[in-house]
């Protein structure tokens, strides 16, 4: 393990049971390591256990195998009980969900969301402003309620809650999914700067190849649970060596696409 590792996964491994005795593999022996303000892709088709991997790197899901370290300490399998330790725990990484609306109180305008969040933490509630600002969001923005905010207004205010907490990582699951185009490159390039002002690494998960490749360095392509490939961004998405990689590459449409090289990657694994 290199010394400029934040955060590193070690085997993460679940298995949900299912209806009958019947099990399934959602996240086999999912290794990987991110360096400090380092930014890192998990790339698949909907099912290959993304979400599972995400889930199990704040705290949602418990892996029945495997290590999570982060700054060289084990973080806790399960949320601990004390409330300074699960606070504590919430600035060592914070998850940005697809959408937002579900994770935002209704009630509270923008700057109460954020000013909840920096209080919760005990940190200086003077910052509102500057965090409003830090992912774009003004004036008018500040005293919307989620139901009067768009979608990419939404998303920034979750990303802005997150940042208040000051974490170490930030976890997107989805994050740009449901919004138009325009706006998923508006929120990727806000992300970017992010992380060169504040430092914070990214994992970023995400189904879309050309997003993932906009915002990180690594990458990490899943099937079914497993990890098929991984390196750098650049060397994964123009060179891949796994036949799956070949696949996702081939079915993304764009100039010159031909349905049919999908069809053909497909049939080859
Ligand atoms: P992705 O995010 O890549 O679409 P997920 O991690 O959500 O994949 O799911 C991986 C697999 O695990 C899927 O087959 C899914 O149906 C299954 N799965 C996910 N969550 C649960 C759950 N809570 N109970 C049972 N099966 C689940
Ligand atoms: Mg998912």
């Amino acid at each position: 393990m290199t010394t400029d590792a934040l955060l590193t996964a070690n085997n993460l491994t679940k298995t949900y049971r299912l209806p009958g005795s019947t099990h399934h593999k959602a996240a086999e022996n999912v290794t990987f390591t991110l360096k400090t303000g380092g930014s890192l892709g998990i790339v698949g088709e909907s099912g290959s256990g993304k979400t599972t991997v995400a889930r199990m790197l704040v705290g949602l899901v418990t892996p029945d195998k495997g290590e999570i370290r982060i700054a060289g300490r084990a973080r806790e399998p399960r949320t601990p009980r004390g409330k300074r330790a699960r606070l504590a725990r919430a600035r060592e990484i914070q998850m940005v969900f697809q959408d937002p609306y579900i994770s935002l109180d209704p009630r509270l305008t923008a700057s109460d969301c954020i000013r909840t969040a920096l209080r919760l933490h005990g940190r200086d509630e003077s910052r509102v402003k500057d965090l409003l600002d830090q992912v774009g969001l003004g004036a008018r923005e500040a005293g919307a309620r989620p139901r009067e905010l768009s979608g990419g207004q939404r998303q920034r205010l979750a990303i802005a809650r997150s940042l208040a907490v000051n974490p170490q990582v930030l976890v997107l699951d989805e994050a740009v999914a449901a919004l138009d185009v325009s706006i998923q490159a508006q929120i990727l390039k806000l992300l970017d700067e992010i992380r060169e002002e504040t430092g914070v690494a990214l994992v970023f998960v995400s189904h879309d190849l050309a997003v993932v490749q906009h915002v990180t360095d690594e990458v990490l392509v899943m099937r079914r649970g497993r990890v098929v490939e991984q390196g750098p961004t650049d060397g994964v998405l123009t060179a891949p060596e796994d036949p799956y990689t070949k696949l996702l590459l081939a079915s993304v449409p764009g100039k010159d696409w031909d349905p049919a090289d999908a069809v053909r990657a497909r049939a080859a694994l």
